[in-house]
């Protein structure tokens, strides 16, 4: 999507460790006209596809869920809640997620009456980097017992392992910026 890249090259800035920066627009503010198309987008992508609930975690997962549920015929969104630790009493699918960000695991819940067996979703996220929040998501999905449609990913970074994998697997993986090299010390950034 041009324009997602055009705002990454103009209001990006890359970090040392492999961490591009999007927080004007997509991490701390939001702008909610680029989500709208963004959403747009998505929809033209997994278009034809049955769409019950759109899947996502907190917390920048969560704004771009929203305004891109308006383009799926306002399905709910169902976002996976992060817990340091968490006590289980059967009535939430949990699994461990590594952060890449923040280098250390988290665990994320959803209630079981929040994703019903048989259900169609699509997952939606800002970033993917390695896959293990999208990994985390799927696994809730299967033990749900809902049908992964599609994900949809603002901005993959095309050089880390995670798209590779899940495409490999065979999901239907739609990235709307993919990041193929960065460097910290020039600020360059180069496009898929
Ligand atoms: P993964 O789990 O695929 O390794 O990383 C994806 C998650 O880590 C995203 O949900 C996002 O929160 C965070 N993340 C990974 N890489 C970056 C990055 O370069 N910039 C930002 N802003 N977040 C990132």
């Amino acid at each position: 999507m041009k324009e997602l890249e055009d705002y990454i090259i103009q209001r990006g800035t890359v970090k040392e460790g492999d961490v591009l920066k999007v927080d004007a627009f997509l991490n701390h503010q939001c702008d909610v006209g680029l989500f709208d198309r963004m959403g747009e987008e998505w929809a033209r992508l997994f278009a034809g596809k049955r769409v019950d609930k759109i899947l996502t975690i907190e917390a920048s997962g969560i704004g771009i869920a929203c305004v891109t549920a308006r383009h799926f015929g306002s399905v709910p969104v169902v976002f996976a809640k992060k817990y340091q630790s968490i006590n289980l009493d059967g009535e939430q699918y949990c699994t461990t997620i590594h952060s890449y960000t923040k280098q250390t695991d988290f665990h994320v819940i959803v209630g079981k009456r929040f994703l019903t067996p048989g259900e169609h979703v699509i997952i939606i996220d800002d970033f993917l980097a390695n896959g293990c929040a999208l990994n985390g998501l799927i696994e809730i999905c299967e033990a749900a017992g809902v049908v992964i449609e599609g994900i949809g990913i603002a901005i993959e970074k095309g050089f880390q392992n995670g798209g590779r994998e899940l495409r490999e697997r065979g999901y239907d993986l739609q990235s709307l910026a993919i990041v193929e090299s960065m460097d910290a010390a020039t600020g360059a950034i180069e496009f898929r």
